[in-house]
């Protein structure tokens, strides 16, 4: 049985004042049946783990370098995450591979640099308009899938989180068959390539404009094991909709 997860990315947004937001969160699941994540910017990780306190909300990363520690100006690793409380750090999203050109190959050593310091990887992957328009998003997230997750994959240590580029903060959504046939296919190739029971095991989000009119539908879809959220996660009173309707 996989737990559910919602994760949220607040991406570049945020400073001190947004911790509130956590307060909110706290209040409003004081005894989730689900994984509640925060991503905040690197910058709020550490406030953000005073904040959360005891409660039951994790504190992720939004991105890792690959390496410990060294000559990577404005770089951090994941051994540095893990120190400052996280326990999930996302990799690959499409606007690290879009602004910063990271392929699959760089995803994949930042996914084994996460597993290095313990932390569990939220591997982002999915296609653009025009490869969607081409008919082109099954082999888009077969080749993503395939080269931005190492060897080694557990249920533990890895969630996959499908995000369709062209749904990312623009209040579009693929039809639930579509969702519904891109995470079957991610099932099917986890299953294939790491058993049947570590398959089985991994999470899949899905993420792209969800939102708390449009949670409920999505989670209804096989193999959504939760959503991985961006601008809905930024105020409690989006977010708490969004994880109550996974509950
Ligand atoms: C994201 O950035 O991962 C995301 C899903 O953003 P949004 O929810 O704003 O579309």
């Amino acid at each position: 049985m996989r737990r559910k997860l919602v994760a949220g990315n607040w991406k570049m947004n945020g400073t001190s004042a947004a911790l509130d937001q956590v307060e909110k969160l706290k209040s409003d699941h004081t005894n989730p049946s689900i994984d509640i994540v925060l991503c905040p910017p690197a910058t709020l990780l550490h406030k953000m783990m005073h904040s959360i306190g005891n409660a039951p909300i994790f504190a992720g990363g939004q991105d890792c370098h690959a390496d410990v520690s060294g000559a990577h100006t404005g770089d951090v690793s994941a051994e540095m995450l893990a120190d400052c409380g996280a326990s999930y750090v996302i990799v690959g999203h499409s606007e690290r591979r879009t602004d910063h050109r990271e392929t699959n190959d760089q995803v994949r050593i930042k996914t084994k640099a996460a597993w290095r310091a313990n932390l569990k990887a939220i591997v982002c992957i999915g296609e653009t308009l025009e490869q969607r328009e081409a008919a082109n998003t099954l082999d888009i997230i077969v080749g993503q899938l395939a080269g931005s997750i190492p060897d080694n994959a557990t249920g533990e240590n890895l969630v996959v989180a499908y995000e369709p580029v062209w749904a990312i903060g623009t209040g579009k959504v693929p039809g639930l068959d579509d969702i519904g046939e891109v995470h079957d296919l991610i099932r099917t190739r986890l299953e294939r390539r790491f058993g049947s029971g570590v398959g089985r095991s991994v999470r899949l989000l899905y993420g792209g404009s969800v939102k708390a009119s449009n949670a409920g539908d999505i989670f209804d879809v096989s193999n959504v094991d939760g959503a991985l959220v961006g601008g809905a996660s930024l105020k409690a009173d989006d977010f708490s909709p969004i994880i109550n309707a996974l509950q």
